[in-house]
């Protein structure tokens, strides 16, 4: 008997977003390294570096008090002005996964108040192609904050 439940719409929109990855690198092993360098990467982009990384859950939980569950990718802590991101590369597996996770935690930094809608992944993936356009051209971002 099958358990398979049906995704989300944020798992839905999330599986939609794009990354810029060449294909030999995105099937690759995820890393703690790669994982904190990408992040730092699109906090840079997004302007709102400098930001915390945690790559294992229990740091993460130690440092906000919030447990992660087994199934939580990423999370991003902006509560009382501060820039905490987890990623967890064990779980995302390949760098392609942990590509559109780090973006999105960054997604939740930069514009905190559109949460899961339609326009927060529309940033998203501003996002991801802003940081393939940045390896041509000195970035800002290109998508200005929703209000
Ligand atoms: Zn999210």
């Amino acid at each position: 008997m099958t358990t398979q439940r049906q995704p989300t719409i944020t798992e839905i929109r999330h599986g939609s977003l794009r990354h810029h990855l060449g294909d030999a690198e995105a099937g690759l092993m995820a890393t703690d390294t790669w994982v904190v360098d990408r992040i730092h990467h699109y906090a840079a982009i997004a302007g709102i570096a400098p930001v915390e990384v945690f790559t294992d859950p229990a740091s993460y939980a130690a440092r906000t008090g919030r447990r992660i569950s087994p199934h939580c990718w990423g999370q991003a802590d902006w509560a009382a002005g501060r820039r905490l991101v987890y990623v967890d590369p064990g779980r995302c597996r390949t760098r392609a996964a942990a590509e559109l996770v780090a973006a999105h935690e960054i997604g939740h930094l930069r514009w905190p108040a559109v949460r899961h809608s339609s326009r927060f992944f529309h940033h998203v993936q501003a996002l991801l192609d802003s940081g393939q356009a940045r390896l041509c051209v000195t970035a800002r971002l290109l998508v200005p904050e929703s209000r």
